[in-house]
């Protein structure tokens, strides 16, 4: 059997990450500024905190300057909003993202609606999705989970013009985004979610599967199209008591079954994982070459 080749995320993201280290590098000779991002946190949840830190981490890698915001988890909206319209007008503030999800009592939409567009580095802004959906129109950012899909795609020297592809989800930060993205790169697009009946055999049509369902293993290789391209963007938790931490990741794929029939695969952790984070660093370095160079 011809085993699928392992699209190794990890390394793609590397590359990507030097070859931003070193547009910052001219940026910054060249201006005497470098690109800025304002991470925002609200409470203390162990999950964002890590992404968080890691974003941290890989700006300071390639030599973007992050600002910290740590916010309490009773801060009201009313100060969460003020906090976003200081950031929208600080001028070393390129790029604002807010970690993801807030506490209840505030409401996510009316907080991301108040990131300026030219900073929506997330790309959440519903001006930014709508842009991202129509004909002739370009977003300023495009969400980064869903560009690194693409991404991983295109440096693997997969082409996306006229193929089918199958979208496993819908959700605002993954699902539909990465579905536009494919559309405006001229595939031909399904999305399927929770609702849809007999998902199997659309997935089975399909030469680029990407699955965002989290659902654990979900899509068995016999759902698979000999030699299709699996993009899993499914990051699930599940137990595993021969672990330290009592648990592992696994995606929405079934990847040893996958590995026998697919084209490409991606891995779960080490494919569209550092992906994202590698494409929170270009959105931020291109907000801040448009505003620097204007
Ligand atoms: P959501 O829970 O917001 O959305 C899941 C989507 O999958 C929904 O549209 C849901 O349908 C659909 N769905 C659920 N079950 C099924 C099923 N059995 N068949 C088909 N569709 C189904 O999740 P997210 O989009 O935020 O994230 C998806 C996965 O990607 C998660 O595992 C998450 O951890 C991971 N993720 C990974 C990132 C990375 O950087 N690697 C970044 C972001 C997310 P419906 O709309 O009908 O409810």
């Amino acid at each position: 059997i011809k085993k699928a080749c392992i699209i190794d995320g990890k390394a793609i993201a590397q590359t990507i990450r030097s070859e931003i280290a070193s547009e910052v590098q001219q940026l910054s000779s060249k201006y005497g500024k470098v690109p800025g991002l304002a991470v925002i946190i609200v409470g203390s949840r162990k999950d964002s905190q890590s992404y968080v830190n890691m974003k941290r981490k890989a700006c300071a890698e390639v030599g973007i300057k992050s600002f910290d915001i740590n916010l309490p988890e009773q801060v009201s909206e009313a100060e969460l909003i003020q906090k976003v319209q200081e950031l929208n007008s600080q001028p070393d503030v390129h790029g604002i993202l807010v970690q993801l999800p807030l506490p209840g009592h505030i409401n996510e939409e009316m907080v991301l609606n108040e990131i300026s567009i030219e900073k929506d580095v997330d790309g959440f802004h519903p001006l930014n999705i709508g842009k991202l959906g129509m004909k002739g129109r370009e977003p300023l950012f495009k969400p980064c989970t869903p560009k690194g899909c693409l991404e991983l795609l295109s440096r693997s020297g997969i082409s996306v013009k006229s193929k089918r592809a199958v979208v496993v989800g819908r959700s605002n930060i993954v699902g539909l985004p990465v579905a536009l993205l494919l559309l405006k790169a001229d595939a031909t697009v399904t999305v399927v979610h929770s609702r849809t009946t007999d998902s199997e055999s659309i997935i089975r049509e399909a030469d680029i599967i990407i699955a965002a369902a989290g659902q654990a293993n979900m899509i068995k290789g016999d759902w698979i199209k000999p030699g299709a391209a699996v993009i899993d963007v499914g990051t699930n938790a599940v137990d595993d008591p021969s672990r330290k931490s009592g648990y592992r990741l696994v995606g929405d794929v079934d990847f040893e079954q996958a590995c026998k029939v697919a084209g490409w695969v991606t891995p779960v952790p080490g494919g569209v994982g550092p992906m994202t984070v590698a494409m929170l660093l270009k959105n931020t370095l291109d907000g801040a070459k448009r505003t620097i160079e204007q």
